[in-house]
């Protein structure tokens, strides 16, 4: 296997014009191994310019902490994962899950247009009225599919002043705990995202606000009354996003390998939740909000009715859980061993998004298992 550096659009074209299959890497951190002749480094693709009117160009060899550095200091900012060496380009292209998003969707959805080289070596700008059906395709099915994108185009926000969140504590009922989370963090209102994990005896809890203190601490309130015993929240005001970013970066740094997925759409069931507990690390991320209020349809990522993502951490605990599951799994966290991967990361969108790659990539030159 060879791997190619790109540090030009040019770059990117002379090597898809030599053939081979050919698989892009933006931060490298694919949970899976995409089988390649050539890979192409784009790291080499790194420039960020942010247009006074909030228009972000970024390269697609850019990783978060990068990005939310440079948009930081214009002000800006994008609502994105915690891993600060995660690609902006594979985050982008599966979705795009994190603290902010259930106030402003998925990174995909401030995806305003893309520069991308096809299987045949053209060079093409997409977005609304150019190359549509390619632009939808972009926004949410997952990365290496239809082109090589080269530079994307966001539509940041004003950075957000947040209340970070935290909480560390020896739960001695943790079904009840993820009892209370499942029935309150999904329909927390939308300036309020809280995720829960319970790994062994330990219950933790990180997440954000874009409220100050006290409404934030009166909502956290409810949420502790759900379970009935006091949850040792600590809450840090007035802290910028990329700050609570890269603090949390930091402290899941040691994160083990996520290893299932799945999506629910509704509350895991007590009986399966008493047989689940125990089974291994269980990390559950709140959906709902602005991730829900767009169609399935408008763009690729086909997951807008959900209500949290669980990641387990081995076999047993995702057939348990798998009772209540959607069937759903999120593009960005794949999964070989799933019976029919494509449906499972692009349910209704999967007979379209099968029409763009026979547009736009017919003789399937990027390909690889489960790819659509
Ligand atoms: C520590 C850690 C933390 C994470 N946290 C989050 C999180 O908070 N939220 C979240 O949503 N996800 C999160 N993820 C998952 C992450 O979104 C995926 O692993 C994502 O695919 C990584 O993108 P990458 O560019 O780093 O990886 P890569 O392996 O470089 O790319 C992933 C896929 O996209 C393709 N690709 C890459 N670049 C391009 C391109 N320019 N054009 C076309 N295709 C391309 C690749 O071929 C590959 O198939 C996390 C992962 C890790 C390891």
């Amino acid at each position: 296997m060879e791997t190619v550096q790109c540090r030009s659009v040019a770059d990117v074209v002379d090597a898809i014009k030599r053939g081979g299959r050919v698989v892009p890497r933006g931060g490298g951190h694919c949970f899976v191994d995409r089988p390649a002749d050539v890979v192409l480094d784009l790291s080499g693709l790194k420039s960020i310019d942010v247009r006074s009117d909030g228009v972000a160009t970024i390269g697609a060899g850019a990783l978060l902490g990068e990005v939310y550095r440079e948009l930081h200091a214009a002000g800006r900012a994008l609502p994105a994962g915690c891993g600060t060496t995660v690609g902006i380009a594979g985050l982008t292209l599966g979705g795009g899950i994190g603290l902010v998003g259930r106030k402003y969707g998925l990174t995909c959805d401030r995806l305003i247009g893309a520069r991308v080289v096809l299987a045949d070596g053209s060079v093409v700008e997409c977005d609304d009225e150019r190359e549509p059906d390619l632009f939808w395709a972009l926004r949410g099915a997952g990365g290496g599919q239809f082109g090589v994108v080269t530079e994307f185009r966001f539509d940041t926000v004003a950075e957000p002043m947040l209340t970070r969140i935290a909480a560390d504590w020896p739960a001695d009922e943790p079904e009840t705990v993820i009892a209370a989370w499942q029935a309150w963090a999904p329909d927390a209102p939308d300036d309020l995202t809280l995720n829960l994990t319970i790994d062994g005896p330990r219950a933790v809890l990180i997440g954000a606000s874009l409220l100050t203190a006290e409404p934030t601490r009166a909502l956290l309130a409810e949420f502790a009354d759900l379970i009935g015993t006091p949850v040792p929240f600590e809450l840090r005001a007035g802290v910028p996003l990329s700050t609570v970013k890269a603090s949390f970066a930091e402290a899941t740094r040691e994160e083990p390998p996520r290893i299932r997925s799945e999506f629910f759409e509704q509350s895991l069931s007590d009986d399966v939740l008493h047989e689940l507990v125990g089974t291994g690390r269980l990390a559950f991320t709140a959906m709902g909000g602005a991730y829900n209020r767009i169609a399935a349809a408008a763009t690729a990522f086909a997951h807008r009715n959900q209500r949290f993502l669980l990641e387990t951490a081995n076999d047993r605990s995702w057939s348990l859980a798998h009772a209540d599951g959607s069937g759903r799994v999120y593009p960005n966290f794949p999964n070989l061993s799933l019976a029919d991967g494509p449906a499972a990361y692009h349910g209704e969108n999967l007979a379209r998004l099968r029409a763009v790659k026979q547009a736009y990539d017919p003789e399937r030159f990027f390909a690889f298992p489960q790819a659509v």
